[in-house]
């Protein structure tokens, strides 16, 4: 998955007397691209050093995490004011970083983490109160509107992945979404305000193929900064019925697989990859 990224791991201790020096890796994020160097024919990116921007003010900076013994920051001012070599390094659409095997991987891991912080950063410039705009928390991971104290912490979106499995003729419920990503995919949605991931498991299996599961087993999580989500990751049993009612808005293919019909995603990343390999290898006997 994602954030396998042994022997490394990302430290994500808040730190705000971390500085960064001129070899400090810099995540630079604008409408949706990272500004990186890519070598198309190794597949490899690098994120520009701080001694590579020339305009990037120490408080333009925030420290975000630790890879290893890599510290990155986060460049919180405006991009359009940054010069740097254009002929090494160029803004490249999230889109691409996440559909290709770039490597390093853990760089991978860090443009989605990143990306993550950079959105939360981006849309708590102001204080959803009075409308001050806020400061960083000496403290913690948080804004801090200096008027009326308001205080915002990062979002994270909890969202379940859920592989519906039938005991009697071993097969597992894979989906295609109407629109965006194109491969199989599990039934999966959001957690609603009230409700306890197993409650948002239930709905979600109920509104996107209207089958009833019981037998809700935890799998593993993952988080998913491209959504602001840390997913959950669910195996559960269909009782009753086991005839799919489509959800025609959402989904454009539901369809019981047996082990040996699952076509994977062609990336590893995912949770829902995982789970979905997971059966194909071991049937339902692998989720239990
Ligand atoms: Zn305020």
């Amino acid at each position: 998955m994602i954030q396998d990224i042994n022997p490394l791991q990302l430290n994500n201790h808040y730190d705000p007397n971390i500085k960064a020096d001129d070899d400090s890796p810099v995540v630079v994020y604008s409408e949706k691209s990272f500004l990186l160097a890519v070598n198309e024919e190794t597949g490899e990116i690098a994120y520009p050093h701080l001694s590579e921007l020339e305009g990037a003010a120490e408080s333009d900076l925030v420290y975000i995490f630790g890879i290893g013994d890599e510290m990155f920051f986060l460049f919180l001012g405006n991009a359009a004011g940054l010069s740097y070599d254009r002929s090494r390094f160029s803004f490249t659409d999230f889109s691409k970083v996440r559909s290709k095997f770039f490597l390093p991987k853990h760089y991978v891991y860090a443009a989605f983490t990143a990306l993550h912080l950079a959105e939360w950063y981006d849309v708590t410039r102001f204080c959803g109160k009075c409308g001050s705009e806020n400061v960083n928390d000496k403290a913690e991971r948080a804004r801090v509107c200096p008027k009326c104290g308001n205080k915002i912490y990062p979002r994270i979106n909890p969202a379940v992945i859920i592989g519906v499995t039938d005991k009697e003729s071993n097969r597992l419920v894979l989906t295609k979404y109407r629109t965006g990503f194109g491969h199989n995919a599990l039934v999966a949605g959001f957690t609603e305000i009230g409700e306890t991931l197993e409650e948002t498991v239930k709905r979600e299996v109920m509104e996107e193929v209207g089958l009833k599961v019981t037998n809700i087993r935890y799998y593993k999580s993952q988080p998913w900064g491209m959504a602001s989500d840390v997913l959950a990751g669910f195996f559960c049993d269909v009782t009753g019925d086991t005839e799919i009612k489509m959800d025609d808005q959402e989904l454009k293919y539901a369809e019981w697989n047996l082990p040996e019909e699952i076509v994977l995603q062609p990336m590893d990343y995912s949770l829902t990859n995982e789970m979905m390999k997971l059966f194909k290898e071991h049937g339902y006997g692998g989720t239990v």
